[in-house]
């Protein structure tokens, strides 16, 4: 084929113009999706190191297209965030895991915690504590049980108004873990106001720990800061053994990984409790 500066430059556009198209559609169908009950939740167990044992789950969010199939949140998250369409379906998450780990209280399942991911662009919101008062009051799940996971980024903003919510869920038995802990600009002095019960230790220190380099330094220093101040520390994405074997080492308290399970719908989830599959 010939070359010509004209044809590279339409190939540009019209692939320009092909993105920009799929970007707006996939807006559109998630501004209906909520609607067509096209999402659902998936369940990744959170394993207790110590006594091997599950003793909760983290809430992930997952897009059935009717196009495209299922759908990860990393592909969507940020248009619901841009659109803010994130307020409702954060709110739908929020309301479906409480009910749900309810519904399972009542079963006669262990209780347990159950986290929810929370966006900064919701958490911002003025009325996020009435909404999550209001859901807890909803599905009569006990607030201990309810965790929500936040990102260093709004720990860090250290607002009068952040910290204002934060004390607020606090005191009605919230528990609030940090999230990704470990790739923000954490400066530990916030947690000395900060009313948080939990570290998440991104799994990409995790994910690194064979391979040289300070990543063995660095989870090991969480560790034993989040001890130190009191905190659970949780490792994510544990995959292979030797992970595990390290994390256990360093006295973590939590891990969650595909070593154990991948995250998996209600259904399976309540099986693996039950019946103790897979652990
Ligand atoms: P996250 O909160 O850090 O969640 C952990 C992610 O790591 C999940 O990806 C999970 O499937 C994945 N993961 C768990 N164990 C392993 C492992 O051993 N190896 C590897 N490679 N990955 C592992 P997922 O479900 O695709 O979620 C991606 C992100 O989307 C989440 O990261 C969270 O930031 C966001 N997200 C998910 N659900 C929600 C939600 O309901 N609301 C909000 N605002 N964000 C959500
Ligand atoms: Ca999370
Ligand atoms: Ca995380
Ligand atoms: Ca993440």
């Amino acid at each position: 084929a010939k070359y010509s500066e004209g044809n590279t430059y339409k190939i540009y556009h019209r692939d320009m113009r092909e993105r920009l198209k799929e970007r707006v559609n996939l807006s559109i169908m998630l501004h209906i999706a909520l609607e067509n009950k096209e999402y659902f939740i998936v369940y990744q167990p959170l394993v207790d190191v110590r006594k091997n044992q599950i003793i909760g789950a983290e809430a992930l969010l997952r897009w059935n297209s009717p196009h495209k199939g299922v759908i990860s949140p990393g592909a969507f998250i940020p248009l619901l965030e841009e659109s803010g369409l994130i307020v409702g379906v954060g709110e739908w998450v929020l309301r479906e895991v409480c009910r749900q780990n309810k519904l399972w209280q009542d079963e006669g399942l262990m209780p347990m915690v159950i986290s929810v991911n929370v966006s900064p662009i919701q958490f911002e919101r003025e009325d996020f504590v009435d909404r999550v008062k209001e859901v807890l009051k909803e599905t009569k799940l006990k607030a201990k049980y309810l965790q929500l996971e936040i990102t260093e980024g709004i720990a860090m903003q250290n607002t009068a108004d952040q910290l204002k919510k934060l004390h607020e869920l606090r005191n009605m038995g919230v528990k609030i873990a940090i999230d990704d802990f470990g790739t923000g600009y954490s400066s530990l002095s916030y947690f000395k106001e900060f009313p948080v019960s939990s570290l998440k230790i991104d799994q990409s220190f995790v994910q690194d720990i064979l391979k040289e380099g300070n990543d063995k330094a660095i989870i090991s220093a969480i560790i034993s800061m989040g001890h130190n101040l009191g905190l659970l520390t949780t490792a994510e994405g544990v995959e292979t053994e030797e992970q595990l074997e390290f994390i256990k080492e360093q006295g973590c308290d939590n891990v969650q990984g595909y070593l154990f399970s991948k995250p998996i719908t209600s259904e399976d989830f309540e099986k693996l409790i039950k019946y103790g599959k897979a652990i």
